[in-house]
Parts: C-alpha cells; sequence; structure tokens
C-alpha cells in the first residue's frame, strides 16, 4: 500500500473542516440583545404603545396551521386577557385527533429534505427570524406577550425579545459551531460526523409563561434538521402565533414546524401512540411530564427509535441569608425574585430563609418595599410593577393557598394576599412567615406571587444548610446571600445538588442565555440547559462517515506469514 504524498493527504482531510470554520466564524458573530428602556420620549415606547392600542378591544383569529394550511375545527376556544378577563385576545380552535394524525404525515412528508439542508441555511433562517424580533416585530410581540399574559414591559422585552433574539442567534451559532467540530483523520482515510435530525418527528408542547421558551421549544429541533409539531399553551396562543408567522416569514418551509393548538391529553396520547415519534421538547409542569414520561414508557415497543425525552419543569426556588449578608441585596433581591410576572418564573423565589439576628431588619425593609408594589394593568400603566395571574385555575390555587396560611398555626400572613377576580385575576403580593420548615407551603410549587418566611436561629446556619437541600422535591435554582466567602464555600458545596442554576449575592431569577444556560434536575427536569451549547446535542443523532482513499490489501496480516 502506497503512502498518500503531504499535499493530498491534508487536503483530502482538511478543506471542508477549514471551509467550515471559515464559514462559522465569519457567518456568526452573536452578543446577547440589548434591553431597551422603554423611556419617556423614546421611540421603542411609542411603538410599543401604538402597539398595545392596535389591540384593545380586539380579536385575533388564530386557526391550526397543518399540511401547509390554515384549518379550523369546530372545537373553538377563547384566550382571554389575565387583567381584563372580559376581553378575549384571540380565538382559536383545538386540533383533534385525525388533525394531529395528518399533522404527523405532514412532518414526516417534510422531513428528508429539510434534514438534507445544510446546518448554515437552516440557521440562516432563525438569524432572518432574530433580525424580525429585533426590528419590526418587537413591539408587535411584547404587546401580545403583555395583553396575552399579563407581563410588564420589562418581563415582556426580556421574554419576548431579548431572550428570544438571544436563543435564535446563539443556537444558530452553537449549531454552526458543533458542525465543525469533527473528529480526527488518519491516512488513508477521512472521518466526518454528520450531524443528522431524529428518524421522526417531534412534539415541542410549551407553557404559558414565557413566549422564549415556545420559540425555542420548536426552533431549536427545527434547527437541528427536525420536523416539529408544535402545541402551544392555551393561554400564550396569542403570543406564540406571532412568533410562529416570524418563522415562516424568515424562511421556514411549511411542515417543519406546524402549529397545533390542541387539549394536553389529546395532543399527548395522539403524539406519543405514534410509532414515528423520536423527541418530546417539554417545559411545564411536573405532573404533565410525568405523564408523558409514562405514556412513552408504555408504548415503548411500538417506535421506530428510542424518543428524546427533554423536560424543564417546576421548582422551589430558595434564598438563603446567611448572617454575613448585605440586607438591601437581600432585600430588592428578594422582592424582584418573588415578585415580578407575579411569581410566575419557575425561577421565582419562593422560600426565603432568614436569620433570627437579622430578621427584624429584613422584615421592616420587606414590608416596606411591600407597600411600594403597584399591581395592575401593565398595559394601560407602566407603573405597574405586576399584574394578574394566567387565569382563573391558577387564581383559584394560589387563593387557596393564602386561605391554607390563614387557616394554619404554623403559618402568619405578614403582608398582603387579598384576591380579586371581578375584572382580571388579581392577587396581592403576599408575605407568609412559618413557623415549621416542613410546613407543605415550603415544599410546593404555587406558581404565584407567594414568599413563605423561615427564620432560623443564626447559630443553626449548618442545619439550615441541609434543611434547605432536602425540604423539597425541586432543584431548579436558588441563592446564598453572605460576604464571608467560607461561607460561600460551605453553601456552594451542601447546595450542588439542590439547584442547577446556583447564585451567590444574587437573586435567583433572571437567567441570560449563552450566559446561564438553565435548568435543574431532581424534580425540575433532564436540567438539557436550553440557552447553551449543549442543548442543541439533544436534537441531533450523530453520524459518522470513515472513508478510506487507498485499497484495502491482503486480509491476513503481516504477522501471520
Ligand atoms: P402545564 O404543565 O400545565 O402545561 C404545559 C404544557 O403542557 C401546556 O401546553 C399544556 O397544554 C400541555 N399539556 C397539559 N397536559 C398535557 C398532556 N397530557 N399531554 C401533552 N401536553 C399537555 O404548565 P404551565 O402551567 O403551562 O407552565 C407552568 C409550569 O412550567 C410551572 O411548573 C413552571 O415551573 C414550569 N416551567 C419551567 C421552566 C423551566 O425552564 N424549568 C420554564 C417555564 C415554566
Amino acid at each position: 500500500m502506497l503512502p498518500l504524498p503531504p499535499l493530498r493527504r491534508a487536503l483530502l482531510c482538511q478543506p471542508w473542516r477549514t471551509w467550515l470554520r471559515w464559514k462559522s466564524s465569519a457567518v456568526v458573530q452573536v452578543a446577547n440583545e440589548p434591553i431597551l428602556e422603554f423611556k419617556q420620549g423614546s421611540p421603542e415606547r411609542a411603538a410599543l404603545q401604538q402597539a398595545l392600542n392596535d389591540l384593545k378591544g380586539k380579536t385575533e383569529e388564530i386557526p391550526c396551521v397543518v399540511g401547509g394550511e390554515e384549518v379550523w375545527t369546530p372545537d373553538v376556544r377563547y384566550q382571554l386577557s389575565p387583567f381584563n378577563h372580559g376581553h378575549k385576545v384571540a380565538k382559536y380552535c383545538y386540533a383533534d385527533k385525525d388533525l394531529i394524525n395528518k399533522a404527523i404525515q405532514a412532518a414526516l412528508a417534510a422531513r428528508k429534505e429539510w434534514d438534507l439542508k445544510p446546518i448554515a441555511d437552516r440557521a440562516q433562517i432563525l438569524l432572518k427570524a432574530a433580525d424580525l424580533l429585533s426590528g419590526p416585530y418587537r413591539a408587535e410581540i411584547l404587546a401580545k406577550t403583555m395583553v396575552g399574559q399579563g407581563k410588564t414591559v420589562i418581563q415582556a422585552e426580556i421574554d419576548a425579545a431579548a431572550e428570544l433574539i438571544d436563543f435564535f442567534r446563539f443556537n444558530a451559532k452553537f449549531a454552526m459551531e458543533l458542525e465543525s467540530e469533527q473528529p480526527l483523520s488518519v491516512p488513508p482515510s477521512t472521518n466526518s460526523v454528520v450531524y443528522r435530525g431524529l428518524e421522526g418527528f417531534v412534539a415541542a408542547v410549551s407553557p404559558f409563561n414565557f413566549t422564549a421558551i415556545g420559540g425555542n421549544l420548536a426552533g431549536a429541533p427545527a434547527l437541528m434538521g427536525n420536523v416539529v409539531l408544535w402545541k402551544p399553551s392555551d393561554t400564550a396562543v396569542l403570543a406564540n402565533y406571532c412568533v410562529y408567522r416570524i418563522l415562516r416569514e424568515a424562511g421556514l418551509p411549511p411542515n417543519v414546524v406546524q402549529f397545533v393548538p390542541a387539549e394536553g391529553p389529546v395532543f399527548g396520547d395522539t403524539v406519543t401512540g405514534s410509532e414515528h415519534f423520536c423527541g418530546l421538547n417539554f417545559t411545564g409542569s411536573v405532573p404533565t411530564f410525568k405523564r408523558l414520561w409514562k405514556q412513552v414508557a408504555e408504548n415503548l415497543d411500538r417506535y421506530r427509535t428510542f424518543p428524546r425525552l427533554a423536560g424543564e419543569c417546576g421548582g422551589k426556588n430558595f434564598h438563603l441569608v446567611h448572617r454575613s449578608a448585605d440586607v438591601a441585596s437581600v432585600v430588592s433581591g428578594t422582592v424582584r425574585s418573588a415578585f415580578e410576572y407575579g411569581g410566575q418564573k419557575c425561577s421565582a423565589c419562593s422560600r426565603l430563609y432568614v436569620p433570627d439576628s437579622l430578621w427584624p431588619q429584613i422584615k421592616a425593609r420587606l414590608l416596606e418595599e411591600h407597600g411600594k408594589i403597584k399591581v395592575g394593568n401593565p398595559a394601560e400603566d407602566f407603573g405597574t410593577f405586576f399584574s394578574a395571574v394566567i387565569d382563573a385555575t391558577s387564581f383559584g390555587r394560589i387563593k387557596k393557598w393564602i386561605e391554607h396560611a390563614k387557616s394554619s398555626p404554623n403559618l402568619s400572613i405578614l403582608a398582603g394576599g387579598k384576591c380579586d377576580d371581578s375584572v382580571g385575576y388579581y392577587v396581592e403580593p403576599c408575605i407568609i412567615e412559618s413557623k415549621d420548615p416542613q410546613d407543605s407551603i415550603m415544599k410546593e410549587e404555587i406558581f404565584g406571587p407567594v414568599l413563605t418566611v423561615y427564620v432560623y436561629p443564626e447559630s443553626k446556619f449548618q442545619e439550615t444548610l441541609r434543611l434547605v437541600d432536602s425540604t423539597t422535591a425541586y432543584g431548579l435554582t436558588g441563592a446564598v446571600f453572605a460576604q464571608d466567602k467560607n461561607v460561600v464555600r460551605e453553601a456552594t458545596e451542601v447546595l450542588r445538588n439542590a439547584a442547577g442554576n446556583f447564585y451567590i449575592n444574587d437573586k435567583s431569577t433572571g437567567s441570560v442565555v449563552a450566559q446561564q444556560p438553565f435548568g435543574g434536575a431532581r424534580a425540575s427536569g433532564t436540567n438539557d440547559k436550553p440557552g447553551g451549547p449543549h442543548y442543541i446535542l439533544r436534537w441531533t443523532s450523530p453520524q459518522v462517515i470513515k472513508e478510506t482513499h487507498a485499497p484495502l490489501g491482503d486480509w491476513k496480516y503481516s504477522y501471520m506469514q
């Protein structure tokens, strides 16, 4: 066997790699989208006010989009504005089993061509969508998120604009960089990895509370060559459909992502019952994810490939305060984390542990700040800190927790907690003190503006660390507030498994794409870290190709002669 001349060998092994490196570094230079301030007189404020005006009293008609067509079924539903439930913001319809099956067939028919497209071409579509969101559609997507999901200006901006744009841009960059990750080639062979989409269709099931998450759950698998059925949450259809339209306008071909609002169990049962089901990209509550996982297990013998299951679920997130903490940081961080978006962030702080020595000071400051929080209509009053909770079901659930606090001898309400659903689903920010660190209010996710404080003896910090770690089944986010570096080190060690996103002297919310990739383990989910470079690996099934450029020669080994 003749060795290849060095130049030819180098050319055979390298040129496409160099090209990809060049291409990815040349094309994808991204940074986090700047967060706009919406100050009085700013153009972004004027544009947003115009977009909010345009939505006043309007009901947008939103079809299912299946097989490249807009489809209406007789099962018509309405999305209501949380802070004014007399306003139907969207009229949409539920896909039934037959329509979902039709969507599966259309997805499978589109799969091959889409999967064979170069990653760079698919990435361009997400980059274009990000530009459309950043520019011409920014005000519209913000207004729809505010009116439909009850967000304030800043909460809509960090979600529907900044985070979604970041997801699209960074995933495009991560995908291009991933493609340039190639195995060693040793003469006379060249080795390469092809990042294929999964064989089948992916179901993306999204929650109400982040417009960005919906776009990412559908967008990231599509970027990696998958075909996706996207089932939005009933209470986020308006903004999610806007994202879907933007993806299509950016060049996403029909049937790569189909928009399929449906009743949860009907959608879940139908997709997990298909032999072509190959992935679930879910964000939502633990019971829903467990139900879907069990259905997958029951159907396992039917599938052509082992499905990938990604689920980012709830949290019972903590702020742990040490006596060396900076009190002002604790108070402002906790007010923001516990009450922004009415506590309806998976990362919201809902249990606060304070040493008895600091409690009088922290309590006084917390109550003072609590008195300044304005709850109201965020579209009409930009001074609103948070608005109504998402719907009647949430309102009822949160009210029950507040009633539990009223009736339990271990719990006392220190401030707030009034509930009024006459116009919207309003719940006052509520601060509760618990004498029992094991009360269910310290363990279970409430998903509302309710903060429970447990005051621990200052001398029992080590015991409290273990208490924080073991109280709840969740492990999503948490924060320690301490100036003492040894305490920070100890807390970081003991709480290693208590939070997938751990903060030191900062609040437990506000992760930023590419800066703090997000997710937790334990009951909080599969911790696949959307917003980080590894996330897209979940949505690809790599194929390795070895090509040999010289004749294979004799089958006998030389030592045998
Ligand atoms: P949810 O579980 O009620 O709904 C999530 C989605 O699942 C919705 O689209 C819903 O219609 C759908 N669904 C319900 N039953 C289904 C079934 N049987 N089969 C298929 N789909 C079904 O959650 P939610 O109220 O929309 O969202 C809030 C939850 O999401 C909270 O627990 C929150 O902590 C969690 N969350 C987690 C993260 C994270 O990154 N970890 C982010 C946002 C929200």
